[in-house]
């Protein structure tokens, strides 16, 4: 039924070699890395051998270039990835603070992954997918939205399914246009896949199970919750799966939710039970988080399969 496609942001982040505090002074750094959450979670799905688009667009840089030639070289359809000229690609520049927090300096707002428009090359891409994936970043992006209800509604009309990670910080929620295109992306979605708290974003309740029921009436039918070093859950009508972590030391926790929600969703595009999808997400989140770099923590099937083999659960 047509390749799995998101819509989003994507960048690259350099990475301070040394934890400390800030960019204050001359700083060995390590980069360019590929990046960008919906980027990061497109390569996972088509390492795992999954039909994989994207739709988004880059400066004529060499920062572009890189994030072309991973996601190509990877397998996914790069043909909707437009080159904005007038702006530079975005930027992230992250440095580990002693504590193990992040210090971040970014250009996104202003770089070119703003520039996502209804091309040509968008439509046609839309027009032949079967599964689109949306992350709640990428409804901040100025012009996206209407490309975003076309999508929605052009794959919808093709019987095709529709999976959301609101990987989404809580201020964004008290934007009212935020706030609405997140409520109607919510109520369309078939899969949703929240890491802890957004859960509650998504549905306020007292507690887990109220805000699963809330979720499941609305008429979601897998409810992927994420859970970091303590793995996920998922929830449907008929019940519950739960999944330990992996053990696994944690080096940079950047894409582990990413890599998670490709993994989760190209293994039900591929047909596999949710059981078994499950595993191979938790899998791959715990993969991610041992690599350094946002996309570099990206798994292979057969990677996955021999780490889940050799693996001890925490
Ligand atoms: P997000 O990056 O979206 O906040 P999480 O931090 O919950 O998502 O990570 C996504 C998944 O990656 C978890 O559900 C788990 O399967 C795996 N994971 C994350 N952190 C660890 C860890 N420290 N050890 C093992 N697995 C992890």
């Amino acid at each position: 039924l047509g390749p799995a496609i998101t819509i989003g942001e994507i960048l690259v982040e350099i990475m301070a070699d040394a934890p400390g505090l800030g960019f204050l002074e001359p700083l060995a750094l390590t980069g360019p890395f590929p990046s960008g959450a919906p980027a990061i979670f497109i390569d996972q799905l088509a390492r795992m051998g999954a039909s994989a688009g994207i739709i988004a667009a880059v400066g004529a840089d060499d920062f572009g270039t890189v994030n072309i030639r991973r996601l190509a070289d990877d397998g996914v359809d790069v043909s909707a990835i437009a080159i904005a000229p007038q702006h530079p690609t975005g930027t992230a520049f992250v440095r580990y603070k002693p504590d193990g927090g992040r210090d971040f300096v970014f250009n996104i707002a202003l770089s070119a992954a703003g520039e996502i428009h209804p091309t040509e090359q968008a439509r046609a891409l839309i027009g032949r997918a079967g599964h689109l994936h949306l992350m709640g970043t990428a409804l901040t992006i100025p012009h996206a939205w209407p490309v975003i209800q076309y999508a929605m509604d052009t794959i919808r009309s093709r019987g095709g399914s529709f999976s959301f990670d609101p990987n989404v910080r809580k201020e964004l929620l008290a934007s009212p246009d935020f706030r609405e295109r997140f409520a109607a992306v919510l109520a369309r979605a078939d899969v949703l896949l929240p890491s802890g708290d957004e859960l509650f974003a998504a549905a306020p309740a007292a507690n887990e199970p109220e805000a699963v029921t809330k979720l499941l009436d609305l008429g979601i039918s897998e409810i992927v919750l994420k859970r970091g070093a303590s793995g996920a859950t998922v929830f449907t009508r008929a019940g519950r799966y739960d999944a330990t972590a992996y053990g696994v030391e944690e080096i940079d926790p950047t894409g582990a939710g990413d890599c998670f929600g490709g993994a989760y969703i190209a293994c039900r595009r591929l047909g596999l039970p949710i059981e078994q999808a499950l595993d191979y997400a938790n899998a791959a989140g715990a993969i991610a988080v041992t690599a350094r770099g946002p996309m570099e923590g990206a798994s292979t099937r057969d990677m996955l399969e021999a780490f889940m083999n050799n693996a001890g659960r925490m």
